[in-house]
């Protein structure tokens, strides 16, 4: 059931034998941080709950999982934070219908995406219902930040920590669906096991190239060929955050072999400050090349 969901393989034989076996949960709570696949296989999980199937039967798509694969299931519902938190009232909506038989499955299943989210006014709302749940209703909690539940909630749940993907299986999945290859190693390390993280990079990797190809060349490079090496900082501007960590992560690597570089990372901590105090972005730009030359050498 989790075939096309890589990583976690622990959990997700976990998961299966809960359902091969009827042993289920009223509460789970999925923690872990972003882009590990916390939320695809919550979703998997509760299609395969909700399925009126033989499971022994793979291949065969029943009324619950087609309406399910087209999200128009009646017994499963997603609620998410709107705007910055997750209020009371989302929960109270909740509340009025859990009680409702399920319509076409024999459970009914609530996803609460985001739910470190939850004001604590929500969090004491919920704990009622995880509580005192209808027998037919289990409620999947995913979040990533632990701490911000009360002690109650978690208690009331099982819990389960997802972990960050190995870098060798984020290789193979990219190269698998993606075609991506020569990924180096340092560019998985900015994906920190995250698979979200590295699809979104995906498209940025022609980029991140140039980064590398800048770092390498500066203690070799004369100024004028690091200026044009440089151009592309001057080009995308909104993705500076991001390329000026990567230059951290490659300095930070190259450091460990060749001191020199430890000097580059000062230099990228003064340049965010400055960009930060709205200093002139070209000025700050050029300050930085400028001083990469200078002191790495
Ligand atoms: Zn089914």
């Amino acid at each position: 059931m989790f075939d096309t969901i890589i990583g976690n393989k622990e959990i997700k034989i976990n998961l299966e034998k809960s359902i091969k076996n009827g042993n289920l949960s009223h509460s789970y709570l999925f923690l872990g941080r972003e882009g590990i696949g916390k939320k695809k296989i919550a979703r998997e999980f509760a299609k395969s709950i909700l399925c009126l199937g033989d499971k022994e039967k793979e291949g065969t798509e029943c009324k619950s999982c087609l309406e399910f694969d087209t999200d128009n299931h009646p017994d499963f519902s997603i609620i998410q934070p709107e705007g910055n938190s997750l209020k009371i009232d989302q929960i109270r909506e909740l509340q009025t219908r859990v009680s409702e038989k399920p319509i076409i499955s024999a459970k009914k299943v609530y996803l609460i995406d985001d739910s470190d989210k939850m004001t604590t006014e929500a969090q004491n709302a919920l704990l009622k219902t995880l509580e005192e749940p209808p027998e037919f209703v289990i409620i999947i909690l995913i979040g990533s930040n632990e701490s911000a539940f009360l002690t109650t909630i978690r208690s009331r749940c099982m819990i389960l920590h997802f972990q960050p993907i190995p870098d060798e299986e984020i290789k193979n999945f990219l190269a698998k669906q993606y075609q991506m290859e020569n990924i180096s190693n340092t560019w998985l390390k900015t994906c920190q096991g995250s698979i979200g993280k590295a699809i979104e990079l995906n498209g940025k990797i022609e980029i991140y190239q140039k980064v590398e190809e800048f770092v390498q060349h500066i203690a070799q490079a004369n100024l004028l060929e690091l200026w044009k090496k440089a151009e592309f900082l001057k080009e995308d501007k909104d993705q500076i955050g991001g390329l000026l960590d990567y230059m951290n992560v490659l300095f930070l690597s190259l450091a460990k072999e060749d001191y020199r570089y430890t000097k580059g990372i000062e230099i990228i901590e003064n340049t965010k400050k400055r960009l930060k105090s709205n200093g002139n972005y070209d000025m700050s730009i050029d300050n930085l090349i400028l001083q990469m030359k200078e002191q790495i050498r």
